[in-house]
This record gives structure tokens, C-alpha cells and sequence, in this order.
């Protein structure tokens, strides 16, 4: 395969980009070799600068659930940047998006738009610390929500691999705000509120684990979560930046039917535009300024491009049969997935459309078992797969996933590609 353009366009890269990226997991770096530069996408399909295409199962990290250049959202950003992309004022867009996500997630009366998931998280944290007048948060082990301070601590995601369990930079006073857990975990999670009564502002928790590779809430771990917050006053916080409208219409939170105080969106939210939000009751909601005493702003907050594209893919997911077909395909290919690799051991996670190949051959149920997985062995799957035109997220902690436009025809390829690039990296049971 030919990346020599690449592989130019990296190196010019690294040269005005610390490591040639905006976002660290795009350089490679669990997987090594050249990351591929992007020309364009259609559908199911990438396109790398070499001319080279790639059946994406990475698609921008989830947020492109209809596949890239959906024509109804490019139609539908192109006309609302033909009216002008920025104004600094409201407009009737984020009014029309607001009403769509909180008919869809009863458990929102009110939300506010920002610009990524980072800042929905951020932001959301100060609500519940301010709501319940109290200083420290639950999360768990190889969780992720976004970047901001006091959340890099046992993060996962781009963090997983890197030595120490955070980030340099990080006060050790924020993160002595934040208590990390093993997912999965609950009597981890009632110590804490029995070592910090009346300290606890909220446990935040991705309702099914994506950004340590997908892991799935054992049965009545979610409701547990739940039932703990409401006896400790505290808030129950469901990240949902990768999990909303991604297994259904309403997120994990209807798929469960738990209903968290406070609620992050992101990615989907946003049909391939930085969009993100937070919503919760209006008790809650009221507090932020202007109502409120809680501030938080955002200059290019709610913008009508953004806001345009996120509502015309919601319409999208609306109609009757979408997640059922995409639903019924996903788990017709994870079944066949399972089928030949788990032989070779590994571990398909996966639920709806998102799943994570594990090189393990013993269940994966939190972080720990995560980062037992030899890493060289992904690495060595990986660019065998890249290599036949399949396009994995690049890390062994990253989740899946397929789009609509994953054709039961390419779904069945990838796993013939899969299964061959499996059998040829060897499997993880023979080298440890
Ligand atoms: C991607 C992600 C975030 C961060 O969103 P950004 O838009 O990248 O800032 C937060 N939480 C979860 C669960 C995510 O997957």
C-alpha cells in the first residue's frame, strides 16, 4: 500500500503540530506506523491522500452515525451557512435542536449547547458541584470525559496508554476532587460514599463504557449507581457523549430506562460539527446564568451551522426502522465476528453499532482486564487489517463503530479481512 503522501504530509505536519495532530490517538501512536491523512469521505468509505480507500469503522469517533457527507446534513449546514455561519445572538436553530433532544431524552427538560464533549462534561460538573454544594465526584477507571482537569485521572481513551494514570499539568489538588473506581464495581463506589459522607457532589459514568474499548454495565450496575445517588443526595451524571442516539433514539438512558439528574452530549449531536450540550431538570438547569449563579459561555456556542447538521441528522434517526436496521446488521456482523475470532482469542465486545476487539481470552469487564491485552499484538492486527482497507480506530482502547451506510455486503468482508488479519497477527493465548 502506498502512503508515501502520508507519510510526506506527517512529517510537515509534526514540524508546526506537536506529533502532527490536533487530538493525540490520530498520530498512531498505540499502533505505530504512518496515520493516514484524510482526503475525503463518502459513506462507509475514507479516503487517505494516497488515493488509497478504507472501510471506516472509526467514523470520527462515532459522531457520523449515517456515514460521511450524509447528503441531508451537508444540505442542511450548507444552507444555514449561506446565511451567515456566526452571529453571537440566538437563533431559532438551537431552539429547534434543544426541542428535538429533549423529546427524545425525557430525563432533559432544559439543556445548554457547547462546543464539545470536554466542555458538556466540564461544564456539567460544575452544575452538580454547585447544585449540591459539594466539592468531590465519582468516576470510574479508564472512563473518559473530555480533558479538563479534575476528569484526567485513571482516564482512558488516548490516556490509557501513557505511563502514569493522568496528565502533567494537573494540580494534585484538582484530582484529589476526584475518586476513581473500577467500573462495574459497585461496593468500590459505596465505600467512597461511606469514606466522604456528605462530600460527594456526583458520580459520573459513561452508561456503556466506550473509551477504555467498549465494556458493558453488568445487569443492575447502572441502577445501582442510581439508587446510591438518590439515598447520598448526590447527582447521577451519564456521560453520553458517545452512547446518545447511538443504540436508539434517547441514548442509553432509554435503553436502560434509568434517568440521570444531568445528561452530556456530543459527537451525534453535533452530525460531524464541534457540538455539545448538557441537560438536565429544570431545577437543575435554572441555575446556570442568566438564571443562575453558575456561569459558563461560549462565543461560538450553539451555532447555527453546527445546530442545522446535528437537527437534520436527529430527523434522520427519527424515522420509524432506522435503529432497528442499523441495530439488526451490527449485531448480524458482531455474532460473525465472535464466531471466527473468539476461537483465536479474542474478546468482541460490543452492543448496537459500537464494539472493541480485545486480545484477551477471558472476558473484558473494566479497565484493568483492558490493559492486560498485549498492545504489540494490536498493533500488529491493526495495520494487517489497515493493510486490506479496513480502518479500525487506531488504539486498543477505542471503540468501533458502524454507520447506515454499512452495507450488509461490506460488514460481511470486514470480517472475512478481520478474521484473516487476526489469524495472521496469531492469537493472544500463544505468545503470553
Ligand atoms: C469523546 C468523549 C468525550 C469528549 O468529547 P470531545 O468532543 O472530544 O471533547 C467525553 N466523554 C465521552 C464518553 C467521549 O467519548
Amino acid at each position: 500500500m502506498n502512503v508515501s503522501r502520508s507519510k510526506k504530509a506527517f512529517t510537515q505536519a509534526r514540524r508546526v503540530l506537536p506529533g502532527g495532530v490536533d487530538s493525540p490517538v490520530r498520530s498512531f501512536k498505540d499502533v505505530g506506523g504512518t496515520p493516514r491523512f484524510i482526503a475525503r469521505g463518502k459513506g462507509a468509505y475514507i479516503y487517505d491522500v494516497d488515493g488509497n480507500r478504507y472501510l471506516d469503522f472509526c467514523q470520527s469517533w462515532g459522531a457520523l452515525i449515517l456515514g460521511h457527507a450524509a447528503p441531508g446534513v451537508i444540505r442542511a449546514a450548507a444552507a444555514a451557512m449561506n446565511a451567515g455561519t456566526s452571529f453571537g445572538a440566538p437563533t431559532e436553530s438551537e431552539t429547534a435542536l434543544a426541542e428535538l433532544i429533549s423529546e427524545a431524552m425525557p430525563s432533559i427538560q432544559q439543556l445548554r449547547f457547547v462546543n464539545s464533549g470536554t466542555e458538556a462534561v466540564m461544564s456539567a460538573i460544575r452544575l452538580a458541584r454547585a447544585y449540591t454544594r459539594r466539592n468531590k465526584i465519582i468516576k470510574f477507571d479508564g472512563g473518559y470525559h473530555g480533558h479538563a482537569d479534575h476528569l484526567l485521572v485513571a482516564a482512558g481513551s488516548g490516556l490509557a496508554n501513557w505511563a502514569t494514570p493522568s496528565s502533567a499539568g494537573v494540580p494534585e489538588s484538582f484530582a484529589q476532587e476526584t475518586i476513581s473506581v473500577p467500573y462495574n464495581d459497585i461496593a468500590a463506589v459505596e465505600k467512597a460514599f461511606a469514606k466522604y459522607p456528605q462530600e460527594i457532589a456526583a458520580i459520573i459514568v459513561e452508561p456503556i463504557a466506550a473509551n477504555m474499548g467498549v465494556v458493558l454495565p453488568q445487569p443492575g450496575f447502572l441502577l445501582a449507581l442510581r439508587a446510591l445517588t438518590l439515598c447520598h443526595q448526590s447527582l447521577l451524571i451519564f456521560d453520553e457523549v458517545i452512547t446518545g442516539f447511538r443504540l436508539g433514539y434517547g441514548g442509553a438512558q432509554n435503553y436502560f430506562k434509568i434517568r440521570p439528574d444531568l445528561t452530556c452530549l456530543g459527537k451525534i449531536i453535533g452530525g460531524g460539527f464541534p457540538a455539545g450540550a448538557y441537560g438536565g431538570s429544570k431545577k437543575i438547569m435554572s441555575l446556570l446564568a442568566p438564571l443562575g449563579p453558575v456561569y459558563q459561555a461560549g462565543t461560538l456556542s450553539g451555532n447555527p451551522v453546527a445546530m442545522a447538521a446535528g437537527a437534520a441528522t436527529l430527523r434522520a434517526l427519527k424515522m420509524a426502522g432506522v435503529y432497528k436496521k442499523l441495530n439488526a446488521k451490527s449485531d448480524w456482523f458482531v455474532a460473525a465476528l465472535q464466531d471466527k475470532l473468539t476461537p483465536l482469542g479474542i474478546q468482541v465486545n460490543a452492543i448496537g453499532s459500537m464494539f472493541t476487539l480485545f486480545f484477551s481470552p477471558s472476558p473484558v469487564e473494566n479497565y484493568a482486564q483492558a490493559k492486560r491485552c498485549p498492545a504489540r499484538k494490536f498493533a500488529q492486527f491493526y495495520h494487517k487489517a489497515l493493510e486490506q482497507g479496513v480502518y479500525l480506530s487506531p488504539s486498543p482502547f477505542e471503540a468501533n463503530f458502524a454507520s447506515l451506510e454499512h452495507s450488509e455486503k461490506e460488514l460481511a468482508k470486514a470480517v472475512s479481512i478481520l478474521e484473516s488479519a487476526a489469524a495472521e497477527a496469531g492469537s493472544a493465548g500463544l505468545i503470553s
